[in-house]
């Protein structure tokens, strides 16, 4: 078998399922919600079904979908989004964010990464030939080193990977840190990959800020997204890249010869949410409000420390008091057998020796965060 298998390993995420699985675990490891998406999607999924389509879109994704969805981003990046020439619907923003970086990437090119980090750009990086250079967010603010930025830069870098807000961290890159990355990558002339899946998850007083607005940005600037955290909708595997035509061109083609296209009647069922008014993102960001208080409140009374997140629905929790186990691997697997409650080890997002944390993720109903937290606080 070919060598690139050696470069990396299977995903911790979706192995922590598995195992949560087998066990019967409350499952806080993988990311996503155990309710429903929105009716009107449900009731346009079953609609699709009687109406169609069910054969292949075309392939950048319907004309509706993206029409739909540059509408909408417009009005949020305020940046001018055509419908045609700038939008690529991809499966999920896991093929969005490989096809970014299989487009600008050469190979041997450097491209930046910020430890902690979503464990997949570690892979989009091997596997497009690339090589990764990580620069640290340095707990308990997860501020990163200007200095070090810049160097990782000054090596020739040709991208750098920015998740805004950040799994597993919840940072939310502040105005000034991403008018900071801004100026190095117009100075290096090189490309920024966002993924900003979880756009509408910032809690106050945070902002989010897309980078493809700040001046000078939208040319080299790849904004990657997915409708999946934002209508609850994981299992759709609906994604899309916003950036100048030139970009999406090279996009398209990577695109089309990976997947020919996303599932046709997902998209035309999804159009449903990419109409709801602003209001239903407010409601949103109101509902994880609610369940982030939930869940670190319930950490605070178990008495577990942790970095509260300003965005996503991460918390990293530091279990470096709890002594006899050797790997925070060590530690998940006995929380699974023993307590019943399924985290993701942390050094599965850091790129430094790092074994001191665990992440959860509270995109659960109340009832299924309370459980776990009723579980959890066996810890005591
Ligand atoms: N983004 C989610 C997480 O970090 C789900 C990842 C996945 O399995 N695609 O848990």
């Amino acid at each position: 078998l070919a060598n690139r298998l050696n470069s990396f390993s299977d995903s911790v995420i979706r192995r922590m399922t598995r195992i949560a699985n087998q066990f019967d675990a409350i499952n806080l490891s993988q990311g996503f919600p155990d309710f429903d998406p929105p009716a009107q999607l449900i009731a346009a999924l079953k609609q699709t079904a009687d109406t169609g389509p069910h054969q292949y879109e075309v392939t950048w994704g319907s004309a509706e979908f993206r029409q739909l969805l540059a509408q909408k981003q417009q009005k949020r990046m305020n940046i001018p989004i055509n419908s045609n020439e700038n939008v690529l619907v991809t499966c999920g923003s896991t093929e969005a964010m490989m096809c970014a970086v299989m487009t600008v990437c050469n190979p041997k090119d450097k491209v930046i990464i910020f430890s902690p980090f979503y464990e997949n750009y570690g892979a989009d990086a091997i596997l497009s030939d690339a090589q990764p250079i990580y620069v640290p967010l340095i707990p308990p603010s997860f501020e990163f080193d200007k200095q070090q930025l810049r160097h990782a830069f000054e090596q020739g870098a040709k991208a750098l990977i920015l998740c805004n807000p950040s799994n597993p961290c919840g940072k939310v890159f502040t105005h000034e840190e991403l008018s900071y990355i801004s100026e190095l990558a117009i100075e290096f002339d090189a490309y920024v990959i966002t993924d900003e899946v979880y756009e509408h998850l910032v809690y106050e007083p945070h902002q989010h800020f897309y980078l493809a607005s700040f001046p000078g940005m939208k040319e080299r600037t790849i904004t990657c997204s997915s409708l999946s955290k934002t209508y609850s909708v994981t299992g759709w595997r609906l994604g899309h890249i916003i950036a100048d035509k030139a970009i999406i061109d090279g996009c398209k083609m990577i695109h089309d010869f990976l997947t020919v296209g996303a599932a046709a009647p997902l998209q035309k069922a999804a159009c449903a949410g990419l109409a709801f008014a602003d209001e239903y993102y407010q409601q949103l960001t109101q509902t994880y409000t609610e369940k982030r208080k939930l869940f670190l409140d319930g950490l605070d009374q178990i008495g577990l420390s942790y970095y509260p997140p300003q965005g996503a629905y991460y918390v990293l929790v530091d279990i470096s008091s709890f002594n006899p186990f050797t790997t925070d691997f060590e530690f998940c697997e006995w929380l699974i057998k023993a307590v019943g409650v399924a985290a993701v080890p942390g050094s599965a997002f850091f790129k430094e020796p790092e074994y001191r944390y665990i992440r959860f993720h509270f995109a659960k109903k109340h009832e299924t965060l309370l459980a776990a937290l009723t579980r959890l606080s066996k810890l005591k």
